[in-house]
């Protein structure tokens, strides 16, 4: 096989819903990959946001083999240990009380925006199902999550989609509170928006916002699929802004580049899913979570140290001032670092 076999063979048997740069790559070490034709590149995008350890990371490739050789699946109608220690792992790290894995960051979205609804009806009964997102953001692509989503670019093509979302402005604390309407049971962010173009959210209007929720019973959800797993220089993004979120979610870095997704859930929501609610085949599957407990494991203080300043270094380099200036898309961040 060479590259130029690999990516005519794709463009020809895989649905062409990428735009792929042409490069196949062959395989990589730490932040470093390999095509087949002898080059080398580092890799600054990490499998967007997967590749928490980089590539091929001995102890986390030891930590999934060795799970390998001993239960690869069973169902979630018994207990696993990996799945429970995982979950463990998550809530000590936290602060936050039970989990529930998913396989992706969708997923996991979807998992909030059911117990935010669930929850709400327990409690008030029917009628306050709304979700309120925010402009530019992002939250993945099965129905519900498009609806979520703030960009009316994601909201084509596959009409009617799942109703009871409604976008507040990002950073406009007056405007967000405007849209926090007593029909509204939650309000879903990123804190700093991916997708739609690496925007930090003010703590000014997270802490804002937060209170206002609070005061109200209207569920807090942070969607940390981008921010989570140590990008930030905290585990989560929210521990950096003094925040006790009601459900947070994650996917993406937790499983070092398993499909793996997580709904947090704080003690107030923490039963809210019951028997039947909720599931999902590979949910906790033992070696998606064996994989996100070796990334846990991994992502220690001095871990976490280097993050932070790497990301003054970035900063120092002016790319905040440039994103302020005009909203980055991947590749134009890319060049900002050269
Ligand atoms: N939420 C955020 C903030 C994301 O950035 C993404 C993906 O980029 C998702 C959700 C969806 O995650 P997934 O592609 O794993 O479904």
């Amino acid at each position: 096989m060479n590259s130029a076999k690999i990516i005519s063979m794709d463009r020809q048997y895989v649905t062409n819903t990428y735009a792929r740069y042409d490069l196949a790559i062959r395989g990589g070490l730490g932040a470093v990959c390999f095509d087949f034709d002898g080059n080398k590149y580092i890799d600054f995008s990490s499998g967007i946001g997967v590749n928490s350890l980089g590539y091929s990371d001995t102890g986390w490739v030891d930590a999934v083999t060795k799970q390998l050789f001993k239960l690869q699946h069973t169902s979630n109608l018994y207990y696993t240990e990996p799945c429970a220690v995982a979950a463990k792992a998550l809530c000590e790290r936290t602060g936050m009380s039970k989990v529930f894995f998913a396989n992706s960051g969708a997923e996991a979205n979807e998992g909030a925006i059911k117990t935010a609804r669930k929850y709400s009806r327990d409690q008030y009964g029917p009628g306050r199902h709304t979700i309120v997102t925010l402009t530019n953001s992002f939250h993945g692509r099965t129905m519900a999550a498009l609806s979520a989503t703030g960009q009316e670019a994601f909201h084509k093509h596959f009409d009617p989609f799942p109703e009871g979302f409604k976008h507040a402005p990002a950073n406009d604390l007056q405007g967000t509170l405007a849209e926090l309407t007593d029909d509204v049971c939650a309000i879903m962010i990123e804190l700093v928006q991916g997708e739609g173009g690496v925007v930090p959210l003010d703590a000014d209007y997270v802490k804002g916002v937060y209170d206002y929720c609070a005061a109200r019973d209207i569920l807090y959800i942070i969607d940390e699929v981008q921010t989570g797993i140590g990008r930030t220089g905290a585990l989560f993004a929210y521990q950096r802004y003094g925040l006790a979120p009601d459900i947070v979610t994650a996917a993406k870095g937790l499983g070092g580049g398993l499909p793996i997704g997580a709904t947090l859930f704080g003690e107030k929501v923490k039963d809210t899913l019951g028997l039947t609610d909720h599931g999902a085949t590979y949910g906790g599957n033992p070696i998606a979570t064996a994989g996100a407990l070796a990334v846990l494991d991994s992502i220690d203080g001095d871990f976490l140290a280097n993050v932070a300043a790497n990301g003054e270094y970035l900063a120092a380099r002016h790319y905040f001032e440039k994103t302020k200036e005009k909203q980055l898309n991947t590749d134009e961040f890319l060049l900002t670092l050269l």
